[in-house]
């Protein structure tokens, strides 16, 4: 009991009273000899006495306030009254501000006869406010809230304590996230000392979600892929496993899977934009959906890919009805897409294993891969394959061969054979080589570039392995011009991750400086499909080579995606005419226009032309009736050995073209 408690001070005030009272009595009631006269006076200063002893004196001060009129306390108290409560609190309750302080909810309470409020840092966070702002009051809550829940809180604060109740409310913040309010959900329940009175109220708070939402969100974020609405890669191994568990408990349960990629999307998103491709994914996915049967699995597992898990497709006709969903399938998927405007002819590969024939998530994933790969490496793009025993080894195989290409790229196996570029104009003399890699295998001798050069694009072996050639060709080059054939220009061949590369200025350059070959003797070739990829960031790269004296010729042209106004803006020097266009033109009207179409667009873009492949003389006097000089192919030479090639140089160098110059066809033919 504190000393100055008011209960006590009453008391004393009381027994003072009774003092005053039954000193004063004979001068209040007379003086008579009648006794009886002062006995309710006696009882009256005995009662008095007695409450004033032993009565137990009801709260008085804020409570009374708080009950009839709640007034919530906004004023900010000092600090140390704060601090001192809650050390009060820790002291009375460690558990207590043990959960205060780990719950994810805030905590606070209401003292009622201070009228003060300890708020937890937690709800402090919740408002975005330090433990000072939030004071020892609602005050914090009433500049935090919207001004109708401020007053909705303060009814049913007051209905609370009234009726010893608790309470509940979601209160929307002032403050806005993405546009929409930030909620808080406040709850109080008020304890009561013995007489039942509320001496504080104990509340929490905490930010409100949308739990239905939030868990769709989840959900969705799981198991969708954001950008088609289809099922993700992780929900397509789910269920997968769950098709490959139930085959393993009844044997005659069959379903199949089937990959689905859409050939050179890359360029697709390259030539129109990130959007135009996103809708083409878009479309894509439906077209799969609603070609499937409602119960199938479809999802997006990769940038381009899409699979679908054909479930339980067992039955006499199982094999055909499944070649039937496919051929449907494949027809829908790839039937011309309008978008934007536009109208787009798909290319999708598409593999399909069946799990008796595999019975594993991971092998039926390895496999449908391996037909997949099968298929482009084929060149049957866009078909469809069904996954045959022996696919598996191939992969292997190509496992295998990384493997061979990583070790030999270290042990510098690969050499470089160098075809002659002929101009019939200026007496058949050579104007350059282009440089083909091979690969000095120590199993299988020399490899022709087909077989590995994918893989190394595939793995990304091109880079260490593309530099290194480049250094070769470059060390060749400088041999040559140092023996007098100065306008040698030696092409090497540029991949699309080489040329994507950050550093590939500053690497062509070094190898330039380290040669000492000069630019000018130096081509690169890279293909329409490299060209097109990230256009911007392509036409700068091709601008520093240009500038440094260095020139580009886009290689198989005719074959790609090349968009001839794109095509005006790039500082390219030559046009490579691809051999297919090469190969009939002397037979095939078609072949014979394409190619006249092909010349025309490098006149007229003034760049120069060089038609590859040419293997007889007919295509050859196509060509120079058409206006193409620059002529590569085996009716002049094959590839050659370094010295071989020196050879033919010293055969067939000119310093200088001369016009008039007998096309010394003959002897061409003889050195092939
Ligand atoms: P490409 O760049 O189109 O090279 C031309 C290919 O056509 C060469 O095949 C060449 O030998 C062949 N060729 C030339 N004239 C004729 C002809 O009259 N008839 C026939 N049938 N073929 C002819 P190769 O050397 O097998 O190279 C194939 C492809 O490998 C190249 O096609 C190129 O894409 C790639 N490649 C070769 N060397 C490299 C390299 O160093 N780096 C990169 N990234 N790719 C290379
Ligand atoms: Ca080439
Ligand atoms: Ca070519």
């Amino acid at each position: 009991m504190r000393l100055f408690d008011e209960h006590v001070i009453l008391r004393f005030a009381l027994l003072f009273a009774c003092f005053l009272f039954a000193a004063f009595i004979p001068e209040i009631v007379g003086f008579t000899d009648n006794y009886l006269n002062f006995i309710p006076y006696f009882a009256a200063i005995v009662f008095l006495a007695y409450v004033s002893i032993f009565y137990k004196f009801p709260s008085v001060g804020n409570l009374k306030k708080m009950r009839n009129d709640v007034q919530i306390p906004d004023k900010i108290s000092t600090d140390h009254l704060a601090r001192d409560y809650q050390k009060d609190l820790l002291e009375k309750d460690e558990l207590f501000q043990l959960m205060v302080d780990v719950s994810s909810d805030g905590f606070w309470t209401f003292d009622v006869p201070t009228g003060k409020v300890y708020w937890s840092n937690r709800v402090a966070k919740l408002l975005d406010l330090s433990l000072v702002e939030m004071g020892d009051s609602f005050a914090a809550i009433k500049s935090q809230v919207m001004e109708s829940d401020w007053n909705i809180f303060r009814k049913e604060f007051a209905r609370s304590l009234n009726e010893k109740v608790s309470f509940t409310l979601v209160l929307r913040l002032i403050k806005k996230v993405d546009g929409e309010n930030v909620q808080i959900s406040i709850s109080g329940r008020p304890q009561c000392n013995e007489e039942g009175r509320p001496i504080r109220v104990i509340g929490s708070v905490s930010s409100v979600v949308d739990r239905a939402a939030l868990e769709k969100q989840n959900y969705f974020y799981v198991y969708q892929d954001a950008l088609t609405g289809v099922y993700n890669r992780k929900f397509f191994l789910e269920k997968l496993k769950v098709d490959v568990d139930m085959a393993a408990e009844r044997p005659d349960y069959t379903f199949a899977v089937a990959l689905m990629d859409i050939d050179s999307f890359g360029a697709i998103n390259d030539s129109y934009s990130i959007n135009f491709g996103d809708n083409v994914l878009r479309i894509i996915s439906d077209r799969i959906k609603t070609s499937c049967r409602e119960e199938d699995c479809v999802a997006r597992i990769g940038p381009d890919v899409f699979a679908v898990i054909l479930h339980n497709i067992q039955g006499i006709n199982a094999d055909n009805d499944l070649l039937s969903i496919v051929r449907r399938l494949h027809n829908k998927v790839k039937s011309p897409i309008e978008v934007d405007g536009r109208e787009l002819y798909m290319s999708v590969s598409m593999a399909v294993v069946v799990n008796r024939d595999v019975d594993c998530v991971e092998d039926i994933l390895a496999n449908a891969n391996a037909v997949l790969r099968d298929l482009k490496k084929s060149g049957n793009h866009g078909g469809v394959q069904f996954f045959a025993g022996g696919i598996r080894e191939k992969a292997m195989k190509l496992y295998k061969l990384e493997y061979d290409i990583r070790r030999a790229i270290q042990a510098q196996e690969f050499l470089l054979m160098y075809q002659p570029i002929v101009d019939i104009d200026a007496g058949n003399s050579v104007v350059g080589f282009e440089a083909l890699v091979r690969w000095n295998n120590t199993e299988q001798g020399i490899v022709p570039p087909a077989e590995f050069i994918p893989i190394a694009e595939e793995t990304g072996l091109i880079v260490p392995m593309g530099g290194l050639i480049l250094r070769m060709a470059c060390e060749q080059a400088k041999k040559w011009v140092d023996m007098g054939y100065k306008n040698i220009r030696v092409a090497v061949n540029f991949s699309a991750k080489q040329f994507a590369l950050d550093n590939m200025v500053d690497e062509v350059k070094r190898v330039l400086t380290e040669t000492q070959l000069n630019p000018k003797n130096l081509k690169l070739e890279i293909t329409e499909y490299t060209a097109m990829c990230e256009v911007e960031k392509t036409v700068e790269i091709m601008r520093a080579l240009s500038s440094m004296g260095l020139q580009i010729s886009i290689d198989d042209f005719g074959t790609g995606y090349s968009s001839l106004s794109y095509l005006k803006h790039y500082p390219v020097h030559t046009l490579k005419m691809d051999k297919s266009f090469v190969d009939h033109v002397a037979e095939d009207e078609e072949d014979a226009a394409f190619a006249r179409m092909v010349i025309g667009i490098a006149k007229s873009l003034h760049l120069d032309i060089i038609a590859e492949g040419v293997e007889n003389r007919e295509q050859l006097e196509f060509l120079r009736n058409e206006g193409c000089h620059q002529i590569q192919g085996f009716y002049f030479s094959k590839p050659l050995t370094p010295e071989d090639a020196l050879a033919y140089l010293q055969e067939h160098y000119l310093e200088e073209p001369v016009e008039e110059l007998v096309p010394a066809e003959s002897a061409a033919v003889e050195s092939a």
